[in-house]
């Protein structure tokens, strides 16, 4: 049983550790409780895959201890990421935000060369073979697989997080590493869409390119632009996804939150007013609803109408402008909770970072226990930055396992 070595979950960080662990000679064991390997991969960057980013950095990450990446992603940057999928044979290009995937914009092919370089490396996979249980005795670990009892050396646990349970995420990784006297940082969804009190139906799927601020009990605790698509629950796009984990953060901790957005924040206030007098000269007699559209969406400027009370454009004096004006650039809705795990990209929360060494990813409370992956306390915004910190952590655990 020498140097005989057991992952569990065969998702991004399980498979480069293995990888790392494997070209050291080691032994490796992987089990996977779903019947496909690398089943979330598949679905990353909308089946494109965002593999990693060009620009990472330290403020890309958050949990209660964001510098425990620093070791990993001082070891494994974009370059050294770009350099381990190339070996692969996977060429990366940028997309938007420095973004990258593979060329052929297929997450299938990060899945097959990871599985193909594993294999022949020979790594072992157990699928569908769920991990119930790790005990030990003495030096051995035991991992409890439906009647069996398997017996290995070291054991790292990359059985990610709750987000999208129908991938496979589950809470098996925290209750291995609370087994093990593990203390967990609570958890809640992050990129996640949002759900809103106000009724938003009228303007179900209107688009636009705009910012955002949030407010957690009044207070402005972060801003983002980008796509927001107003749905029947509430609001999502990227550029909320960008806000969730603030937001999400907030109601866990039962805070009041409302989000102020601007559907025009290319216009400054005065350049906004400036243009709508202008607007009214042309406005003959034009219902408020009719006179904007043309400008904004029909469906929004309807919704906006019915807050104002003024029917006709004409009849808009200089305080309904200035009334007007408030109502495209601090759209107020008042958040009620997120979409939850369900549909979350990510879930922010894990095993307390202060009890994993940063180097190596083993246990401090329990050795030859590493973890890896999402399971940590590590969560990171959207862009790659997940992606990046799975495979640059699993490479660390992979690495120092052996
Ligand atoms: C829809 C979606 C799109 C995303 N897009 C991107 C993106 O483009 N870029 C990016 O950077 N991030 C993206 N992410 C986030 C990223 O996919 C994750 O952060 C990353 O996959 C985490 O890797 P992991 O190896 O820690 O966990 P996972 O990839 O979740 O793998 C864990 C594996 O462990 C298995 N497992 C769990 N418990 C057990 C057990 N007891 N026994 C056996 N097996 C077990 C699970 O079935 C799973 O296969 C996306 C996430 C989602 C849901």
């Amino acid at each position: 049983m020498s140097n005989q070595i057991a992952i569990i979950g065969a998702g991004a960080s399980g498979l480069v550790a293995a990888i790392t662990a494997a070209k050291r000679g080691a032994k490796v064991h992987v089990y996977e409780k779903n019947k496909k390997i690398g089943k979330k991969i598949l679905a990353t960057g909308n089946g494109r895959c965002n593999v990693t980013n060009k620009n990472i950095e330290l403020s890309n990450y958050h949990g209660l201890n964001p510098s425990f990446v620093n070791p990993s992603l001082n070891r494994f940057n974009a370059s050294t990421c770009k350099a381990f999928f190339g070996d692969l044979g996977v060429e990366l290009v940028e997309g938007q935000r420095g973004r990258l995937y593979p060329r052929s914009l297929q997450s299938s092919c990060i899945v097959e060369l990871l599985v193909y370089e594993c294999k022949r490396l020979g790594v072992e996979f157990f699928l569908e073979c769920e991990v119930k249980k790790i005990t030990k005795k003495g030096d051995i670990f035991s991992l409890h697989v439906d009647d069996k009892s398997l017996h290995v050396n070291r054991v790292l646990v990359a059985t990610g997080g709750l987000a999208m349970p129908t991938l496979g995420s589950c809470d098996s990784g925290y209750e291995f590493a609370k087994s093990f006297g593990h203390s967990m940082v609570a958890t809640h969804p992050s990129l996640v869409q949002l759900v809103c009190k106000e009724d938003l139906k009228a303007i179900s799927g209107v688009k636009v390119e705009g910012s955002i601020e949030v407010y957690e009990d009044g207070q402005n605790k972060t801003y983002a632009s980008g796509d927001i698509l107003f749905t029947n629950y509430g609001i999502s796009g990227s550029a909320i996804l960008d806000i969730s984990r603030v937001a999400s953060h907030s109601l866990l901790y039962k805070r009041a939150l409302h989000v102020k957005i601007d559907l025009l924040p290319e216009y400054s206030k005065e350049e906004l007013k400036n243009l709508l007098k202008k607007r009214q000269k042309h406005s003959n007699g034009k219902s408020v609803a009719l006179w904007l559209d043309g400008f904004i969406n029909s469906k929004l400027s309807k919704f906006i109408e019915k807050s104002l009370h003024v029917k006709s454009a004409d009849e808009l004096n200089n305080k309904e402008l200035t009334k007007l004006v408030y109502a495209l650039k601090n759209m107020t809705l008042h958040v009620n909770d997120t979409k939850g795990f369900k549909t979350a990209e990510v879930t922010a929360g894990g095993v307390n970072t202060d009890e994993v060494n940063s180097t190596t990813m083993e246990s401090k409370l329990q050795a030859g226990l590493y973890f890896s992956g999402e399971v940590l306390d590590i969560d990171a915004d959207c862009g790659g930055y997940n992606l990046h910190w799975a495979w640059a952590s699993g490479m660390s655990a992979g690495k120092a396992i052996i």
